[in-house]
């Protein structure tokens, strides 16, 4: 934790100190965050990286505290622009979820109304946080989609007569028709070709420009590599390595991130891409001392005892003995 201090600046707009969400079930618990602590700056694209199962959504579902039985928040402190969202009222977290942070979710169509057209959908979210007539809300809704780059007559759509790509739009039109701070996406173009995805990712750097600060949660290395000022990468739980994206790239220190790398593929080069052998951890029953041990190639005696701790090393966190 003091290392994390030491390495942010005094404009953070989020702070999560040691949060822990576990998954509670009759074969044990399942430690989904496991201590996990980071800082968002003002206006800064933070990509959240790691395999599926790893923690990076239960992670964004904390901090919009939407985790449901049998998951819980068990410790820690999740401060936004100074609140504690974990001590607010339920209430209150209800007008900061949209007002403050907006969220765009995987897939749109479960968080759409396949019933209700997309214009009274904008709407009536607004409504619910500002007081304006239909009109006015209207005239708004159709400003949003104008600027995530549909024509404002989408009001009139349903979400079935959209194409995949342009039902994501509606989704970012609609985490930000409260203008919040903080957007979270969650592996916002995963569904989508990467001429759609590109789109898509110039949308939320255009959020970064008007001054939101942006967490993309992926699995696409690459993908968070471009866009991010930073990159937060997580295994079974942990963040084992966090810095800046560039220097992050060209000389990854977390064994595990090598791997990520060196599995993306990369047709100007075309070297051999490398698959990570083993799977990530039973998190129920993880693997004592550094979890990615099994996986490791440069794994020593004590990786296998004792959990490594986080390092600062060149202005980058590293979660990895080797550097002790
Ligand atoms: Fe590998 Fe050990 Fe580092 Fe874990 S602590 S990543 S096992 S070297």
């Amino acid at each position: 934790m003091m290392v994390a201090e030491s390495l942010a600046s005094n404009n953070k707009v989020l702070k999560i100190r040691n949060l822990s969400t576990h998954y509670f079930s009759r074969r044990g618990v399942l430690k989904a965050v496991d201590r996990v602590s980071m800082d968002l700056r003002k206006q800064e694209f933070i990509g959240i990286v790691g395999e599926s199962g790893c923690g990076k959504s239960t992670l964004a579902f904390s901090i919009m505290r939407l985790i449901q039985p049998p998951g819980k928040i068990v410790e820690g402190e999740i401060l936004f622009n100074g609140k504690d969202l974990l001590k607010l009222k339920d209430e209150e977290m209800r007008r900061v979820r949209g007002k403050e942070i907006g969220m765009v979710f995987q897939d749109p169509m479960t968080s759409l109304d396949p019933l209700e057209k997309i214009g009274d959908q904008i709407v009536e979210t607004i409504q619910m946080h500002e007081d304006v007539d239909k009109k006015e809300a209207l005239e708004k809704a159709m400003k949003l989609l104008e600027s995530v780059g549909l024509p404002g007559d989408r009001v009139n759509y349903y979400p079935h007569q959209l194409s995949g790509g342009q039902r994501q739009r509606v989704m970012i039109a609609l985490a930000i028709a409260l203008n919040p701070t903080l957007l979270i996406a969650d592996e916002p173009t995963t569904a989508l070709d990467v001429i759609v995805q590109e789109k898509i990712m110039e949308i939320l750097e255009k959020m970064k420009r008007e001054g939101r600060s942006i967490i993309l949660i992926t699995h696409d290395f690459s993908l968070a590599a471009e866009k991010s000022d930073r990159i937060l990468i997580m295994y079974a739980g942990w963040i084992v390595e966090m810095g800046d994206s560039m220097k992050l790239v060209a000389e990854p220190l977390h064994p595990y991130t090598k791997g990520l790398i060196e599995s993306v593929p990369d047709i100007w080069l075309a070297r051999k891409i490398k698959t990570m052998p083993g799977f990530p951890p039973d998190l129920i029953n993880p693997p004592p001392g550094c979890k990615f041990h099994p996986r490791c190639p440069k794994a020593k005696e004590i990786c296998k005892r004792e959990e490594p701790p986080l390092i600062e090393v060149n202005g980058r966190l590293v979660k990895c003995w080797l550097y002790e």
